[in-house]
């Protein structure tokens, strides 16, 4: 169920309405936008007709909600999320590019890589310190040691780290050094840890999961939401579909404009799991931007020949600097201004003066 306020309520109607959803057993979720404040209602809902709020003042209409998902629901929120990670904007209308090595293996793999993607124009590093693999004989990241190594890799670029954790003792492990966690396709459905992430004010990328549903994807950002925290990112990272003959995952760039239709959560595609293969992940990254997503995360390594986990989906450095420009060239087309880590520095420094002049 969804409050719609209406133009000009005061604090002491909504505090009214806030108040009974409370003693009709529910929890009141309000959102102020800039246009319009709406109030999330979650809980027994089933159970609270239309006219509870009847007589209430303030309130421009009460909405029922038929979607599982409430929170995430695009009815719930006028305005698309805008999340602020460093000091870049995702969801703001413009785009960017998060790109580093699948894991990170040392501390000059990292910091060579990290400085490379810099140069190219990405204003994020990602880089996995604890890696899921299929088999346990295969690397598994270097853990709290490679925490410190991306925490370096920070300090020396300015670049915020996006990285993955698997459960809570490693989420505990990375809070003081990650910008935005990482939750793989894998542990999209980890409830346990999805309640845990609801605790914690940073930002989840949440991978869909190899074989979720858009509603069940949904329903994990959900989790994350009732918890408390709405900063969430849904990524598509690919599926997996019949054929995987000729590339390791089928990218689904339909959910694209779908979650756009269905959700105000911003929207990022990865186009690296998503194919699998070097020579397909330009191609699918500009389709991605084309679908309207809000960023790309793209695996980049200098030497993938030795790289320790997904080597053949790499691009290159100069791969990456000819992507970027690419973006660029089809941002101007379609209107969408891509962040630079020179333009991202400009436009704070830029935000900054007019703040204070
Ligand atoms: C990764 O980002 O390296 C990764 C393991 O991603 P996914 O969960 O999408 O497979
Ligand atoms: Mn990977």
């Amino acid at each position: 169920m969804i409050i719609v306020m209406k133009k000009g309520f005061d604090e002491n109607q909504l505090r009214k309405v806030l108040e009974r959803i409370v003693e009709l057993g529910a929890n009141p979720f309000p959102v102020s936008g800039r246009e319009q404040t709406t109030i999330s209602v979650v809980g027994p809902t089933h159970e609270i007709e239309e006219r509870a709020f009847l007589g209430f003042e303030g309130i421009e209409k009460v909405v029922r909600v038929s979607k599982p998902y409430k929170l995430a629901a695009r009815l719930a929120q006028a305005q698309p999320t805008q999340i602020k990670v460093g000091e870049c904007d995702i969801g703001d209308g413009s785009f960017l590019v998060m790109a580093g090595p699948c894991s990170v293996e040392s501390e000059e793999q990292t910091l060579r890589i990290a400085h490379a993607v810099k140069k190219a124009g990405a204003t994020m590093l990602r880089g996995g310190a604890f890696k899921p693999r299929s088999s346990p004989y295969s690397f598994q990241g270097m853990g709290a040691e490679g925490l410190k190594i991306l925490k370096q890799a920070k300090e020396e670029t300015g670049l915020p780290i996006v990285s993955e954790v698997m459960d809570i003792q490693q989420l505990e492990l990375a809070l003081d050094v990650v910008d935005m966690l990482q939750i793989g396709a894998r542990n999209m459905q980890n409830f346990a840890l999805l309640k845990e992430l609801g605790k914690v004010n940073k930002p989840i990328l949440l991978k869909r999961g190899m074989s979720a549903t858009v509603e069940e994807w949904l329903m994990s950002a959900e989790y994350i939401m009732a918890g408390g925290n709405s900063q969430v990112l849904l990524c598509e990272r690919g599926i997996r579909s019949f054929d995987n003959q000729f590339a390791r995952n089928s990218l689904d760039l339909n959910v694209v404009p779908i979650l756009r239709e269905l959700t105000h959560l911003p929207v990022v595609v990865d186009p690296s799991h998503g194919t699998g293969y070097r020579h397909l992940v330009s191609p699918m990254a500009l389709a991605g931007m084309a679908a309207g997503a809000d960023a790309l995360i793209v695996e980049v390594h200098d030497r993938p020949s030795e790289a320790l986990s997904d080597g053949p989906q790499a691009l290159l450095p100069t791969d990456l600097d000819q992507l970027m420009l690419k973006l660029s060239q089809m941002g101007d087309i379609l209107g969408k201004r891509v962040q630079t880590s020179q333009t991202a520095k400009q436009n704070s420094e830029g935000a900054k003066q007019n703040k204070v002049a």
